[in-house]
């Protein structure tokens, strides 16, 4: 671990930044944009290789981000719209369909950051004791009153005493985080012996992730799958299924509690090969591959279908929830 002047990198680092997955200071700057072009400064923890903010931003400054910002430059929408709706009701269903044969019969399921509630309600209807946490006040209030899900408004320094999950799902949320060490530690503290933890992130070792692609102000962190499993096992998770490979977008993934194990120092040297492969997919090559262009079209013909069918389908989902209420 390098101190504050000591380090071989060139670039500024601020001196009061430590890393959350290793502690370490030596943090060296990678990228000035986010995907969109806009300033952004991000740097990569040379002792372990976990990308993040310079700095990472205070509670306060997230905060207030995302009360100006976040829907206006995230979805553009102030309430879900169908194809969101939608959208989400696939993947918790996705979810739902994936967790129902694992975790034990009607369980106790918490999602900290349940967006608009359909993976809880999808869980549910499972016949799980499905419940969510959400902090944006109209997702929360579209699960409560639109799904019929069992959503309540906060985070999960909300939590308290009496609030019990025998599961905690955790889905494209952890990298939204100031702490993940410390959201990690709290949910280690909930959970009873054995507790699930279902994690999804984005992945930067899936060989598309491209830095000009990646960054963005509300992504603190971006994990590779060796970062998170690391820092999980640092706060007492161990593997139970790794759901995806190293080649997937995202990280999905199941772990168990146990007890917390010493795992950073095991990263050495995956700094350097974060950044290689990183940097193994230039502009040309990345949007001359034929399954980028194959995936574009797909995408954009999948847009199209989604306009047409998505007011539709909320309809009747909707329908559907009250009916059985
Ligand atoms: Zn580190």
């Amino acid at each position: 671990m390098a101190g504050e002047d000591s380090g071989t990198g060139t670039e500024p680092r601020s001196p009061a930044q430590r890393c959350d997955l290793c502690g370490g200071a030596d943090i060296r700057a990678i990228y000035d944009r986010d995907r969109r072009g806009k300033p952004l400064a991000t740097g990569i923890c040379w002792d372990c290789g976990l990308i993040m903010h310079m700095p990472v931003p205070s509670e306060a400054e997230l905060a207030r981000y995302y009360a100006e910002h976040y829907r206006r430059d995230y979805h553009g929408e102030t309430r879900p719209s169908p194809r969101r709706v939608m959208r989400a009701w696939k993947n918790g269903e996705r979810i739902a369909a994936r967790l129902a044969p694992i975790l034990p019969k009607g369980a106790a399921v918490l999602e900290i950051g349940a967006g608009i509630g359909c993976t809880v309600k999808a869980l549910e209807l499972k016949g799980f004791a499905a419940w969510g946490l959400e902090p944006n006040r109209d997702f929360g209030r579209y699960g409560r009153e639109m799904l019929r899900a069992r959503i309540r408004e906060g985070r999960l320094e909300d939590l308290g005493e009496n609030d019990h999950a025998d599961a905690v799902l955790l889905v494209h949320v952890i990298e939204h985080l100031v702490s993940p060490r410390r959201a990690l530690a709290r949910i280690h503290a909930l959970l009873p012996e054995r507790g699930l933890l279902y994690l999804e992130c984005p992945n930067a070792w899936a060989p598309h992730a491209r830095m000009s692609k990646m960054f963005h102000f509300a992504h603190i962190y971006n994990f590779t799958p060796h970062t998170l499993l690391a820092l999980a096992a640092e706060c007492g998770f161990a593997l139970e299924r790794m759901f995806t490979d190293e080649q997937d977008p995202n990280i999905e993934v199941l772990l168990v509690k146990s007890e917390p194990r010493r795992a950073a120092h095991e990263l050495a040297g995956h700094a350097e090969a974060v950044l290689a492969r990183l940097a193994h997919y230039n502009w040309w090559r990345y949007h001359l591959r034929r399954e980028y262009l194959a995936r574009r079209w797909k995408k954009l013909l999948g847009y199209a279908e989604e306009y047409l069918r998505a007011r539709r389908f909320e309809r009747a989902l909707i329908a559907r929830l009250h009916a059985a209420s």
